[in-house]
Parts: structure tokens; sequence; C-alpha cells
């Protein structure tokens, strides 16, 4: 399921073509390789504010070289503003003096972040101030090119340790296909628990259920989550055992809207492992028509899957508390439930609801657990293979990155939410989607 397009524009005649027609040329975006070091290059730190003790000690403890200086002939990897220091519209000059000196002089894939205040913590003219930031990030992300990625981080106040893990994840090429994105930190918590993380497994120890785990996305959120140290527990329907228990040798047969799935499921955890600390709802199913011909069947399979089996699972492992202390949630949810799209009145109302379903348990978990979903847009796989040939081309040029994404773009977000590290990253719905025109 390889994008035919980005290898035809690679050829010789592809050149030609793409030059002298103006076809967009996507960049082969690099991804990250176990083992790597997470940035290769130097990183630029410009801005002033709260950030300015805590930055550099954090890229060190990442082994991310950086610098605050930029040389003349100095080429980037990635550049980090800190604009908590910003209060007021008219110093937004700053970035534009920090930025555009260097933009000429970014590697390919680059990484720009921006961290600012949450706006909703602020009043008056900072408020205004750090608000624009939104709108500062998701241009430069239409623009950067280059493969590049652009993102804003809202840290609250008092948070400002906790962006280790956010931090490598947005640097490094674990976030190649998520652009344009807002992300909070520390705006919903009430409470944190420290954990030794060791930067390279940081899921050692921990145990994860994926649901959806024999193919696709599900697959290889797996195969990540193992990278990083976990042990995972897969489930799938009983037809896909095969291809399931080639993902992992701790699985699970069920049908998740299954009266008794969710029983089953606690039953397995708490009975093998004592309980578990990542839950991943991947499963999930579109069954397109227009509602005007919709079935009832197949309109409330579609919420089945997708959205009240979710909940159930989750209010049982909930339930019977075996969702371990700094346990992580983690919904799918999708481009269709922000943006709609045509035919998916079912899947787009499941979709949206995993974001409500993120929204109403972010303000009620403790113990440091938390509550978080992606958005893919247009991702390779044998779901997106039975789309037809002209919407699927179209689907996978309508973003910033004129091409699809891959299922460890998903995986690698889904990694950096079950970071122990990642305690002080609730209620986020961060899409991975190469900053998809729809819906943006
Ligand atoms: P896929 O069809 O390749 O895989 C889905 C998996 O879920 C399959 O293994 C399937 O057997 C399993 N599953 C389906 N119904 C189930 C049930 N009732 N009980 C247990 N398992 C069940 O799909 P994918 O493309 O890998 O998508 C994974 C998730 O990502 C889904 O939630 C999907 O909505 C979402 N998503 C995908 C895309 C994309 O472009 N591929 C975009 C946005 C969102």
């Amino acid at each position: 399921m390889s994008d035919k397009y980005q290898s035809f524009t690679q050829s010789a005649i592809g050149k030609v073509l793409v030059k002298n027609l103006g076809l967009p040329n996507p960049t082969k975006l690099e991804r990250y390789t176990a083992g790597a070091p997470l940035v290769k290059g130097t990183v630029l730190v410009g801005g002033r504010g709260r950030l300015a003790e805590s930055l550099s000690g954090l890229l060190g403890e990442l082994d991310i070289a950086s610098t605050s200086s930029a040389t003349a002939d100095a080429k980037f990897k990635g550049l980090v503003f800190d604009a908590t220091g910003i209060t007021t519209s008219s110093d937004l000059v700053e970035l534009q003096e920090f930025f555009t000196p260097v933009l000429r002089s970014l590697e390919t894939n680059p990484r720009v972040l921006v961290i600012g205040t949450p706006p909703e913590q602020l009043k008056g003219a900072e408020r205004v101030a750090q608000r624009a930031l939104e709108g500062f990030t998701r241009s430069l992300g239409k623009e950067i090119g280059k493969g590049g990625t652009v993102q804003l981080v809202y840290v609250a106040e008092g948070f400002e340790g906790s962006l280790l893990s956010t931090l490598g994840f947005f640097l490094s090429p674990k976030s190649a296909y998520v652009s344009g994105q807002v992300v909070r930190v520390g705006t919903k918590k009430a409470d944190t628990v420290a954990e030794q993380v060791d930067p390279k497994r940081p899921l050692t120890g921990k145990v994860a259920l994926v649901t959806g785990a024999a193919r696709g996305i599900g697959e290889e959120i797996a195969k990540v989550l193992q990278r990083d140290g976990a042990t995972v527990v897969g489930l799938d329907i009983p037809p896909a055992e095969d291809d399931l228990k080639k993902v992992t040798s701790d699985y699970i047969t069920a049908d998740i809207t299954a009266e008794d799935a969710p029983a089953k499921i606690a039953s397995y955890l708490k009975e093998k492992f004592g309980g578990v600390d990542i839950v991943v709802h991947n499963a999930g199913v579109t069954l397109d028509k227009k509602l005007a011909n919709q079935k009832a069947d197949r309109f409330g399979k579609v919420l089945d899957i997708n959205i009240t089996a979710p909940e159930r699972i989750t209010t049982e492992l909930l339930k019977q508390k075996l969702v371990r202390d700094n346990g992580r949630i983690i919904g799918v949810s999708s481009i269709a439930g922000i943006a709609g799209n045509l035919g998916q009145t079912s899947y787009g109302a499941s979709k949206a609801a995993v974001i409500g379903f993120v929204d109403s348990l972010a303000e009620d978990l403790r113990h440091g657990i938390t509550v978080n979903a992606v958005a893919p847009g247009f991702i390779i796989t044998q779901m997106t293979a039975a789309v037809p040939f002209a919407t699927r081309e179209v689907g996978q040029r309508l973003n910033a990155m004129s091409q699809g994404g891959l299922p460890v773009d998903v995986a690698e977000t889904i990694a950096w939410y079950a970071s122990p590290a990642s305690t002080g990253v609730n209620g986020n719905v961060v899409r991975v989607c190469g900053q998809m025109m729809l819906g943006a």
C-alpha cells in the first residue's frame, strides 16, 4: 500500500512534470528508527519568558544539541521559540524577528515549536497576544515546506518541567505527519504522579491493551508500544486470531460490542497482570452511506463499535480500579469527527463522540490517569485502500505535506501520550493529518 504518486515524483520524468506543471511535490518524510538520536542536528532556541530556565536543561536530558545563537552559516534541524514572555499584541513582532532570518537555514524535515501560556488562564492584552500564536503557527505550518512541521504548545504556569516527553515527540521524526497542532500541557491536571522514565524505553514494565490490534493502525500501535518496552495485550474479533497472535502472544479474541466484552477484558487483565497501564481504543469501522439511504442497523453498528464499546470498557476498567496510577486512556477519533465527511454521518458522529469522551473524562480522572485522543487524517491502510481511486488521490494530497500518513505516525503519537512522562498531557485531541485542509 505505497503512495505511487510520490514514487513517480522521484523518477526522472516525474521530476520534469512536477516542475513544469506545478504539481504537488511531496517531500519524503523521515521516520524515527529505534535507537537513533531524537534529533539529528541542532535546535535553535529563542524568545524570552518562563521557559528560559528549563528549556536547555530539558533538551540536554533528551540528548538534543541546542544553541541560542544563530551564526550566518549555521543549519538547524529545529527551532523552539519561548513565547510566554509575549504580553501584548505589539510584542508579536518578536516572532518575525526570530523566525525570518533563520527559516532559510533549515535542514529537511525541520521541526518548529512555539511555546505559550494557555490564553484561557490569562486576562486582557496578554490573553489576546497568546491567542494570536495559534494563527501564527498554523500559517507557518502551511508555508514551511521541506516536510517540516510546526506546533504550538501551551504550557500552564508551574508545568514548565513537564515538557520532556512533548519536546521529545515534537522535535523528533516521531511526529513526522503531525503539524499545525495546538497542544495543552498542565491545564487539566488535578494531581500528578512522579515516575522515573528511561527516555529510550519509557514504557518498560507497563501493560497496554490495544483493541483492533490484528492489522492496520492497531498492529502498528502494538509494535511501537512494544518497542518502547510495554507488554501489549492485543484484542480483535475471533476471525482475526491468526493475524492477532503474530502481533502479540498476549491476546483476547472478542467483539468489543458483545454484552460480556467489558467483563471478559477486565478479568483477563486482572488475572494475568493485576491491572492495566495503557488502554488504546483503536478498533473502529466505517459503513458509509448518505443519511437519506441509511439503515438503522448499519448506523447503530458504527456507533456501537466506535464509541459505545470504548465507553463501556473504560467504565468497567475504572469501576474495578484496574487502571493503575499514572494510567493512560487513549481514543482514536478521526478528521471526519472534526470536519464531517460526505456519507459519514454515523462515522462522523461516533468520532466526534470520541472527542466528547476525552472532554468529559479529562476533568474527572485522578491519580495521574490521563485521557487523550488522536484524530488521524488520511492514513494508508486497508480501510483507506477501499476508498475509490479519485477520492483517495484527493484525500492524500489535500494537506500541507501532499501525502498520506502511515500507521506508524498514529502509533508514535499514541506512544507520546502513553509515556509516564506525559502526565501533564491530558484532555488533548491531536490530529495526525499532515495539516489537512479539511476542518483546519
Ligand atoms: P482497519 O479496518 O485496518 O482495522 C480495524 C481493526 O479493528 C481490524 O483488525 C478489525 O478486525 C478490528 N475491529 C473492527 N470491529 C471490531 C469489533 N467489533 N471488535 C473488535 N475488533 C474490531 O482500520 P484502520 O485503518 O487500522 O483504523 C484503525 C482506527 O483508526 C479506527 O478506529 C479508524 O476509525 C481510525 N481511523 C483510521 C483512518 C485511516 O485513514 N485509516 C483515519 C481516521 C481514523
